[in-house]
């Protein structure tokens, strides 16, 4: 007898779907994620410089991306690594975001940083080293900010659920997944993104996925690629490392875009999202019909 999803994944039945909840659509600002729009978050890993910034945001918001990303609080994986310009970076952030209208999303490290960084974010990253961090994410859920939640490097899509549920339990609906690569034997690239993560997510969660292309590939050259696969596998957003000059950037240089680069890959993407939009998901409407 085959176990059934629900079965598989019966710890976490908040964040299933059920004909009650069939799809979380997360508002921000004037737009939603896990709606009918495929949204891009973009932006440097870290905060550098207000000119960085400034260019970043106003290249992308042109380009299509409707969310700023840039990590004014950075988990490295050296301690002797650039850690972040803390509250001078959120507040390059928010003026990037005044001038340009695109939405906030940076990481919040630690429970004492979570009221600071709700000020100036719309939404809050949960990085993959903090994914199972559960009073970091029970602070960050009571600030009633959405939840740009990240899969843990060695996280199972069950562990991750089990970190969305915690966010729910805490009165928090806004919840965001986000697949950004699993370790795995493979080492020619950064991370062994789990497309089947998706695919699966999209099939049995309430809860919309976006694809970190960025930090799964950790190389620039793959980037667009695994973004479409992204895209094909269903995923209701992108979030998208981009620098002025990749080769100068304080973190993740290898692995950002350049301005070109990132036109390119937005461009590519348009293909795929027409056939998806056709297509719409034609297993999880199956898969709806069959749950009620
Ligand atoms: C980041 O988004 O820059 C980051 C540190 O991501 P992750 O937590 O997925 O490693
Ligand atoms: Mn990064």
């Amino acid at each position: 007898m085959r176990l059934s999803w629900q079965e598989r994944f019966a710890e976490t039945p908040g964040v299933f779907k059920s004909p009650q909840r069939r799809q979380t659509v997360v508002p921000v600002l004037d737009f939603a994620i896990g709606g009918d729009e495929f949204i891009t978050m973009a932006g440097p890993c870290s905060v550098e410089t207000e000119h960085q910034l400034m260019t970043t945001a106003h290249h992308v918001r042109r380009s299509g991306a409707r969310i700023l990303r840039g990590g004014a609080f950075k988990p490295r994986s050296s301690p002797y690594a650039f850690q972040g310009h803390g509250l001078e970076g959120l507040k390059m952030l928010q003026r990037a975001g005044a001038a340009t209208g695109l939405a906030i999303v940076t990481e919040v490290m630690s429970e004492e940083d979570v009221s600071l960084v709700a000020e100036y974010a719309d939404i809050l990253q949960i990085g993959s080293r903090n994914m199972e961090n559960y009073s970091l994410l029970e602070a960050a859920a009571r600030s009633g900010r959405p939840i740009l939640l990240k899969r843990g490097m060695v996280a199972t899509v069950a562990d991750l659920l089990r970190s969305a549920q915690v966010v729910l339990d805490r009165g928090n609906p806004n919840v965001v997944l986000c697949e950004r690569g699993i370790r795995t034997f493979e080492t020619a690239t950064r991370n062994t993104f789990d497309v089947t993560a998706i695919a699966l997510i999209k099939l049995i969660s309430h809860l919309p996925i976006i694809a970190d292309p960025s930090h799964a590939a950790g190389h620039g050259d793959l980037v667009p690629a695994l973004a479409r696969i992204g895209v094909a596998a269903g995923a209701d957003g992108l979030i998208v490392e981009v620098h002025p000059d990749p080769d100068k950037a304080w973190s993740d240089g290898e692995q950002s875009l350049d301005f070109a680069e990132f036109d390119a890959m937005m461009v590519s993407l348009d293909p795929h999202l027409a056939i998806r939009q056709k297509g719409r998901e034609p297993t999880t409407q199956r898969f709806q019909e069959a749950v009620g």
